[in-house]
Parts: structure tokens; sequence; C-alpha cells
């Protein structure tokens, strides 16, 4: 069965990845200024906070989509280009199959999820402030340690930026590889790793391995399939029918 080898290497920072990460950190900046904003030694100003970036969040929404839409289009057209250089030995009529794959839905689905991820990320620190304070007000001894954690919440957010952009360029890729692959017949991909020494050891166990689509595998304790692990910088390399 012929394999659809992936022409265009996914190193860690490949464009459209480098430019996602970059957008995304813009947001936990904005949650740092805003948290700088507040003097938050005083435990009064939390409820104000936790509105001012519930604010941001939802003013967000817009940006958030047009930051996705553009992020998934660059992979998207990645993904095709992948496709191009395989199907360029193949048949006319899996090429026009190839082309024909229904990936709006999946890209709709992908761009919703990223929106989500997007907002996430100042509720979730608003979340981790309100947190903290609580914990703050019924234990009085670790007060200024507290306060300390709840100034991390601008780092914090920025790991947090960074581990969506690099796991979801990657899954998005996975995701649309995946539904051209299935489209055509594929029932499965052959496991591909970036082949350096930060590949996880349950993930180098992957490497070329047969996995079918329908059985995403379970690896430290989480299901999914090559690329679409949270930082995961692995492939699939469809396996496709024979014509
Ligand atoms: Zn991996």
């Amino acid at each position: 069965m012929p394999r659809l080898k992936r022409p265009i290497a996914r190193p860690v920072f490949s464009g459209p990845e480098r430019r996602y990460v970059i957008s995304l950190r813009k947001v936990a900046d904005q949650v740092l200024t805003l948290v700088r904003g507040f003097d938050v030694t005083d435990p009064g100003v939390v409820p104000r906070l936790r509105n001012v970036l519930e604010k941001y969040a939802l003013a967000l929404e817009p940006w958030a989509e047009a930051t996705a839409a553009r992020m998934l289009a660059e992979v998207n057209q990645k993904d095709r280009q992948s496709w191009q250089v395989l199907t360029a030995q193949m048949s006319r009529q899996l090429r026009n199959e190839i082309d024909q794959a229904p990936t709006g839905q999946t890209l709709r689905s992908l761009l919703a999820e990223q929106v989500q991820l997007i907002k996430s990320l100042p509720l979730e620190a608003a979340q981790r402030i309100q947190d903290l304070t609580v914990e703050r007000l019924s234990d009085s001894r670790r007060s200024s340690e507290l306060v300390a954690e709840i100034m991390r919440t601008g780092e914090v957010t920025r790991n947090r930026a960074n581990t969506i952009a690099r796991t979801e360029t990657s899954r998005a890729a996975s995701v649309l590889t995946q539904a051209r692959a299935q489209h055509i017949g594929s029932e499965g991909y052959i496991w591909r790793t970036a082949e350096d020494s930060d590949v996880r050891p349950s993930h180098r166990r992957m490497n070329g391995r047969f996995v079918r689509w329908d059985q995403p595998p379970k690896l430290d304790n989480l299901t999914g399939h090559a690329g679409a692990l949270p930082n995961c910088r692995c492939y699939p390399e469809p396996v496709i029918p024979e014509t």
C-alpha cells in the first residue's frame, strides 16, 4: 500500500506555528498588563479584576476568530501541498477525490475550538486569581507567597498560550490529513516522530507503527493520534488504498 510521505517537515517553529505562538502570546501579555493594573495585595480588588478579564475574553472573540482562521488556512494549505506531491503519481480520479474531500466541517469545528481556547486564556487567569485569593483568605500565613503566585499569572498564561499554539497547529494538520485520508478510504497511518532527542519515550515507541484512524492510541493517559496530543510534534503518514 502506498504511503503519503509528508514532504514538508514539521519543525517546532514552522511558519504557521510560529505566527500562532506570537499571536497568542499577545493575549498573555495583555492579561499580564490587566493584572498589573490592580493592587492584588488587596483581596477586595479581585472581583473587579475578574470582571475586567472576563470582559477582555468577550471582546477578544472577533480577533480570536480572525487569528485562528489565518492559522487554519495556512495549515490547510500545507496539507493540500503534501497531498499534491503524493497524488502527482496517482490516478486523476484519486486526485479529484482528494480535492473534493469535505474539509469544511472539519475546519469549522477546529475554528470554534480555537476561539474557545484563546478566550480560555484570560478566563483561566481570572479563575486562577480567584482560587488563589480564596486560598489566601483561609490561610493568612501564606499571604505574601500567594500574592507572588497571583503576580505569576502572566507567566502561567504565557506558558499556556505557547502550549495551545504548538499543540493546536499540529493537531489541525493531523485532523486535516485524517479527513482527506479517510475520504479516499485510508484506514490508518504510520506514526512518525520528529526523530530528535525531545521526542518523549511513549511517542518514540510509536515511531514507524501502523495506527488505525478509528483507534487512536492512549499514551501517558492521553488518547489521540500523531500530532494531536499536547505539545506533540509527531505526524501521521497516511496509508492509502491501492488504486
Ligand atoms: Zn509526539
